[in-house]
């Protein structure tokens, strides 16, 4: 059995202290020593109460995921443990010495008492794995706090700070360091006080209060829906919690909780959720690297271009304390985007999320350069600027000549060559692609960009770089639009097609909205800007393109989107609510019928698999050519940098519980009615099909 507890008597208190390195997960062991430890405190007539601690970095960091799935094991379960510590006449206190996460949480809840370190955050994450606490916590945290401070923690899966948990009430007590003295000692006075114990489970005040507030359920589901749209544990918590305010029976209340978990435990979100974890922390092994891959070691950066990313880039770094020098070579370009990134600040202060000292630090760490010439000495540099190859290849040789040696060159770009920016350089073993997303301090993605020559201490450290920055990065090969853009852009043609064909942007965007993502392709167009393609376009001489011709028709006509009120949908002043508009529908039938199109009638299955089955399709692709490291890495990406919803696990995880052979008859299908090539099915794809396999097989 892994993982033990070891029994000591302090005074006038049995001490546990869970060992089970590193983070003291719940697993046999732990249980069975927590239990065994209890019967003899309990026996132990000398005893008369029962500290629980951790050792190592943990109290309890939650369930053992490595038991995840595996038949009931060995030894005490998590609830004979609880049912000992809750009905222990002896008063038990948990001494929270580290991180106290989901079972390790509901432990603590089980104790009459609980005194934490200031350092240690405690919380209920298992939403994020499509499941909700299954050991009491949806029952004894609202009968603690009260209803809604319980519905923001359970449904928000957040870890709570220390000193935020004592405001809240869910700690007692908040030291500074030294827990197990100061929990020994909060033990001794209670015993001393003569009303030793408190159980949670009999605590009925807030949630009588609560019965009061009739809206409070109503709210909170429709918060939901802004929050955690199509997700199902969620609304399986909010039953839960609404049982523990509205049954007098707490027993009963834990009969719901356990009838919600099996039902969140055999939902298919959340195998999908438990994918895209594993899939994560999966996307850090690169073949090539590792843990004595040597590294740069960074302790300064650079940035070149200071607009939307190239601002956003610098705030990463200074986010994470590393000094960061940006230069922009229009000298008022560098002062906007410095008041970009002073704002951005501000406005997290303003929102109490940020301190006016932590602004002022991360602002004094970003230092404006008038030159490229005051970056000589940085370890990295990223480089933001327009783009356009040309213009990265004069930057990238200027840089090769500034740089010190050893300093990672890499570029910020979409989806240009990297092998051909990295050849203006003499050293293009240190050039790879950094590719962030905007708003790139708030988006989690970074693609890593393999080039030919990108040696493995390059690609190690941009990798440890980005997890310093607080990312989750990606190795991406270096092909057109690499791993995101790519496959986007399947994704953003056959929408196009579909409108020259029949369907409606409020149709289209109305079924991807449905799906999960946060709007659809053509709200996005407007968001971003119908002017910023078109004028491209007209740089280049003209696009051929025939799903082109509906954008530049629409800004021949002054429509641009947001920006002025007016793209495919109309929007009212101030708002960014998007409106159907017959005169863009108009301008729709009129290109549609210039180009020849009969309009038809598209059903939402139809336009849905038009949508997503080029993710798929590409995807396949850039697996078969090595673009791509596993599918699990594209479906990160697409996640985390595309708004893909999570539990739906991503588009490859998607396709296979579609069923591939489905997916491949429907792409087929695309092929021969279009006769368009980009339908022409993935090799891969046709293969795993012959085999009867899964994209995730390909993972195993
Ligand atoms: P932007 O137009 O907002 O900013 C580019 C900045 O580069 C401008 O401030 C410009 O003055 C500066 N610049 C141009 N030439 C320069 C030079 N020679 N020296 C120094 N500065 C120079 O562009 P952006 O949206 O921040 O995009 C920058 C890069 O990031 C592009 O390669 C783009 O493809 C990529 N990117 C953009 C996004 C996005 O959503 N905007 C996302 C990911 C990647």
């Amino acid at each position: 059995m892994k993982g033990t507890v070891h029994y000591e008597v302090r005074g006038q208190s049995a001490l546990l202290s869970i060992d089970n390195p590193p983070v003291n997960p719940l697993s046999s062991g732990v249980r069975q020593g927590l239990f065994d430890g209890m019967t003899q405190a309990l026996a132990d007539d000398a005893v008369k109460a029962v500290v629980i601690t951790g050792l190592n970095r943990a109290f309890i960091a939650g369930a053992d995921i490595s038991e995840f799935g595996a038949a009931a094991t060995a030894g005490a379960s998590l609830n004979d443990v609880l049912n000992l510590m809750e009905n222990s006449e002896k008063p038990v206190v948990a001494a929270i010495n580290g991180t106290a996460f989901g079972g390790g949480l509901e432990v603590a809840l089980c104790c009459d008492y609980r005194v934490a370190v200031r350092s240690a955050p405690v919380g209920l994450p298992e939403v994020k794995l499509g499941l909700l606490p299954g050991a009491g916590g949806t029952q004894r945290l609202p009968r603690l706090i009260g209803a809604e401070a319980a519905i923001g923690a359970i449904v928000s899966g957040s870890p709570i700070a220390a000193p935020d948990a004592l405001k809240l009430g869910i700690v007692d007590q908040v030291v500074d360091e030294d827990v197990v003295s100061a929990a020994l000692a909060f033990s001794d006075q209670i015993i001393d006080s003569g009303s030793p114990t408190r159980k949670i489970r009999n605590l009925t005040d807030k949630v009588i209060a609560d019965r009061e507030r009739q809206d409070l359920f109503v709210q909170a589901a429709a918060n939901l829906d802004q929050t955690h749209r199509g997700q199902f544990a969620p609304a399986q918590i909010l039953k839960c919690i609404e049982a523990a305010v509205y049954s007098d029976d707490f027993d009963a209340g834990m009969a719901v909780e356990r009838s919600c978990f099996g039902e969140c435990l055999a939902h298919p979100q959340r195998e999908a959720l438990i994918h895209i974890f594993f899939a994560e922390r999966a996307a850090n092994k690169i073949p090539g690297l590792s843990k004595e891959t040597p590294l740069i070691d960074i302790q300064s950066a650079a940035v070149i271009g200071a607009g939307t990313m190239g601002g956003g880039i610098a705030m990463c770094f200074a986010n994470a304390g590393i000094s960061v020098q940006i230069h922009d070579n229009d000298p008022e370009g560098l002062q906007r985007g410095l008041k970009v990134i002073e704002g951005n600040y501000a406005r997290t202060v303003a929102k109490g999320r940020l301190s006016q000292q932590a602004m002022d630090e991360r602002m004094a760490l970003i230092q404006p350069a008038a030159t490229l010439e005051a970056f000589g000495d940085a370890d990295v540099v990223i480089e933001a600027v327009y783009e356009n190859l040309d213009l990265k290849k004069e930057i990238f040789t200027k840089l090769d000549a500034i740089m010190k040696p050893g300093a990672l060159l890499a570029t910020n770009t979409s989806g240009l060559d990297v092998d051909a920016i990295a050849a203006c350089t003499s050293r293009p073993e240190f050039v790879c692609g950094m590719h962030f997303f905007s708003p790139a301090n708030v988006m989690r993605l970074l693609e890593v960009v393999r080039g030919e020559a990108s040696s493995p201490q390059t690609l190690g450290t941009a990798m440890a770089l980005g997890k310093r920055l607080g990312k989750v990065s990606v190795m991406a090969g270096n092909c057109p639009g690499f791993i995101g853009n790519r496959m986007i852009g399947g994704y953003s043609r056959q929408a196009n097609l579909m409108i020259l064909e029949g369907a409606t942007p409020e149709q289209v965007d109305s079924v991807i909205y449905q799906f999960g993502l946060a709007m659809g392709p053509f709200a996005m167009a407007d968001m971003v800007g119908l002017d910023l393609g078109w004028r491209a376009r007209k740089m280049q001489g003209g696009s051929n393109e025939i799903t082109a011709r509906i954008p530049d028709a629409l800004c021949e006509l002054d429509r641009y989107g947001q920006k002025n009120g007016l793209g495919y949908y109309r929007y009212e002043a101030g708002s960014r609510a998007p409106i159907p508009d017959p005169v863009s529908l108009e301008v729709i039938e009129r290109v549609s019928g210039d180009l020849g199109y009969k309009r038809k009638a598209f059903s939402d299955d139809e336009i849905l698999k038009r949508c997503i089955y080029p993710l798929v399709n590409i995807g396949a692709q850039l697996l078969d050519e090595g673009h791509a490291l596993r599918a699990g890495d594209i479906d990160t990406v697409y996640v985390n940098g595309y708004g893909f919803p999570s539990h739906i696990g991503g588009p490859m995880w998607f396709a296979d519980a579609q069923g591939l052979d489905q997916v491949l008859a429907d792409i087929r299908r695309f092929h021969e009615e279009t006769g368009d090539d980009a339908w022409k099915p993935a090799p891969l794809l046709e293969r795993l099909v012959a085999e009867g396999k899964s994209f995730a097989s390909l993972d195993a």
